[in-house]
């Protein structure tokens, strides 16, 4: 049975610590417990599976850093995957059976530790043997250690600019196997499977003829699914029709249609959600790892009327009848019944379960078009409400779709746009769906000026928004928005699809302050030669790499450069890049390698994210997949 707070439990090899010079070196199967106070071992009855005598512990708050050993090449096969923990001991070496275990061990224990004083910043990344640091072959155990910790979890590759002319250290362990690409986004959300029930995450009313009604938690069965961003579907009623792909999500478990039950949130992020809900009883249900088919209880308290409360995290166990219980003698043959017997009865919890928190968004997300079908929008059927701003096209409209949905009208210039171009390619950009960029949902072609119709976004432009939205920012407000931005594109690049002008004036914020991308691939379409050639007043200088000014080679990598001086605009408050310089001298000192300056809210590891998007060359700039995990990493951090 697990303990009521332990974040995580397993068995692992322990090596004894050899406290003294003669005390043996061996391996022993002990039970460890990790607690947010205490990393505890246990001996083990391997045949009974029972936890016995308590061996020993390591108050977490005085570890002082976590981080992965290399192994040697002779090691046998149950000792593969060792970590260790350092504290004013020295190290406890322990041997996880899979190199999954071990990183999620690594990253709750950093987790736990995160704000602990005096963390290492260097450590021994090989073991201490036969009286000597096999890595760097000191002979003192209290010897400095010969590798810098990189990151609180070893998810970021520094590039220290500053000291190119040092000899740069070896890689970490951990740095050997990073930035790891994430696997590319597939065109069809994954998944899904013909004949498949789902469960319909939000409400749709039928936008097109041939539409189907989704109503919230109902199930629906998957008939069609050759389009990516429209399902053909039956209800239960066995009604048919066209359905939009983002809005259901599949039956896996049965917990999907109950607002507690937060997908995809760890324990870091599910504390954060408790603490901003700031409830007392506040709580949700988790997965408890990964693959780990279990799942946590999640309860945020404010015992005896504290203004700060704390969370607390209970395993949901399983007993021998297949049974769920959180405590002891109330037991349910599912988790929902358990779930709503603890609303009403603390019953051995902190708190009885009093105030459902949610990490799904209020509003539904947007649909790639319309309704299913045409790109071609009935102008009758807008309305136009009022003027948002002026731009490459000339004016853009806030307005309504059906007197119901919010839209953004473009009306573009006559002159302004090749249109006949533009409107083959619509039907591409019409695809592209994802919740951080603009969704095109149609065009009105029939007409002079013809309109493109968007999704609208309340809160306007970024640069705007960066220039006077924002209260009070704060380095997680500023990283959140570069991972909004680096989720887009890192889409875009995964569809193969080149931006050309990315920069904060072509973002937009939407009511909740979440960036989206625009105006993707719309630079090819402009009639103006003062836009199109490099030379011209408003061709993009100050956002593009070397090589677009000198070969006009755009790629993701040109865009990858973009981003970089976007998040420069973003951590400057919305300054004009290389605000001194004209375009002539922004050619010559970047060909000659200068580069913006680290904006004051940046600190060194955003700034050095920024440096590696400028990269002279092409090859060596990360991509947008690289980015979105070493932000993610970043802000998991914070
Ligand atoms: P263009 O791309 O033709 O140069 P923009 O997209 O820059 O035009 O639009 C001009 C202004 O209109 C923007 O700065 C922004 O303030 C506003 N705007 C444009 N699209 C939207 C939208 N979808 N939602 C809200 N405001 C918008
Ligand atoms: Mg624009």
């Amino acid at each position: 049975m697990n303990m009521p707070d332990s974040i995580l439990e397993e068995i692992f090899i322990k090596r004894s610590q050899q406290k003294k010079k003669t005390s043996p070196l061996n391996f022993k199967e002990r039970l460890f417990v990790l607690t947010q106070d205490k990393i505890s071992y246990y001996d083990y009855d391997v045949d009974k599976g029972k936890r016995k005598g308590l061996k020993g512990y390591v108050d977490t708050e005085k570890i002082k850093c976590v981080a992965i050993v290399l192994s040697d090449d002779n090691t046998p096969p149950e000792r593969l995957y060792p970590f260790q923990i350092i504290y004013d001991e020295g190290p406890l070496y322990i041997f996880a059976k899979s190199d999954q275990v071990r990183k999620q061990w690594i990253r709750e224990l950093k987790n736990v530790i995160q704000s602990n004083k005096d963390l290492m910043q260097k450590f021994h990344p090989r073991f201490w043997e036969d009286g000597m640091w096999k890595c760097c072959k000191q002979e003192v155990k209290q010897a400095m250690g010969c590798r810098v910790t990189e990151s609180k979890n070893g998810g970021f590759l520094n590039r220290d600019n500053k000291s190119i002319s040092r000899k740069p250290l070896p890689p970490t362990p951990e740095e050997e196997k990073l930035p790891r690409p994430l696997p590319p986004q597939p065109p069809v959300p994954s998944g899904f499977s013909l004949g498949m029930t789902v469960i319909a995450e939000y409400e749709y009313t039928p936008m097109a003829s041939h539409d189907l009604e989704l109503r919230k938690d109902e199930e629906y069965t998957l008939l069609e699914i050759n389009d990516p961003n429209w399902f053909r579907a039956r209800d239960k009623y066995g009604n048919e029709g066209y359905i939009p792909s983002n809005y259901i999500a599949q039956a896996l478990n049965g917990l999907e249609k109950y607002d507690w039950y937060c997908k995809n949130i760890n324990r870091s992020q599910a504390e954060n959600l408790l603490k901003t809900e700031n409830k007392d009883g506040g709580f949700l249900v988790r997965d408890s790892g990964k693959f780990t088919g279990k799942y946590t209880v999640s309860v945020f308290t404010k015992v005896g009327g504290e203004t700060v409360g704390n969370c607390r995290h209970y395993n949901i166990c399983v007993n021998a009848q297949d049974q769920f219980y959180l405590a002891e003698n109330h037991n349910f043959s599912t988790i929902p019944e358990l779930i709503i017997y603890h609303q009403h009865n603390a019953a051995g919890l902190v708190s009885r379960l009093k105030h459902i928190v949610s990490n799904r968004t209020e509003h539904a997300p947007s649909t790639a078009g319309l309704g299913y079908g045409g790109w071609e929008i009935d102008p009758r059927q807008l309305t136009f409400i009022r003027e948002l701003g002026n731009g490459q096209f000339g004016v853009v409209k806030y307005g309504k779709w059906q007197g119901r949905h919010d839209v953004a009208i473009k009306m573009v210039k006559e002159g302004s746009m090749s249109e006949d171009d533009f409107i083959e390619e619509a039907k591409v950009m019409m695809k592209l769906c994802h919740e951080n960029l603009v969704q095109l949902y149609g065009v009105c072609t029939k007409q002079r000026p013809i309109y493109i119709v968007t999704e609208y976004l309340a809160n306007g432009c970024l640069l705007n928004y960066l220039r006077d939205g924002l209260q009070h920012p704060t380095g997680i407000m500023l990283l959140e928005m570069c991972k909004d931005i680096s989720e887009g594109m890192a889409y875009l690049e995964a569809n193969q699809y080149i931006h050309r002008d990315l920069a904060a004036r072509n973002c937009l914020v939407d009511s909740n302050g979440t960036i989206k991308v625009t105006d993707f691939g719309l630079s090819r379409y402009v009639l103006d030669d003062e836009y199109l050639s490099s030379a011209g007043s408003k061709f993009p200088v100050r956002w593009s790499p070397p090589e677009v000014l000198l070969y006009c080679k755009f790629s993701s990598k040109s865009d990858i450069w973009a981003f970089g001086v976007l998040m420069w605009e973003v951590y400057t408050l919305g300054r004009m890049p290389y605000e001194r310089w004209n375009n002539t001298e922004i050619v010559e000192k970047i060909s000659t390698g200068q580069r913006l300056y680290r904006p004051q809210m940046a600190n060194e590891r955003v700034y050095s994210l920024m440096m590696s998007c400028w990269h002279e060359r092409a090859d060596e700039r990360p991509t947008f997949q690289d980015l979105v995990v070493i932000i993610k990493d970043l802000l998991f951090n914070m």
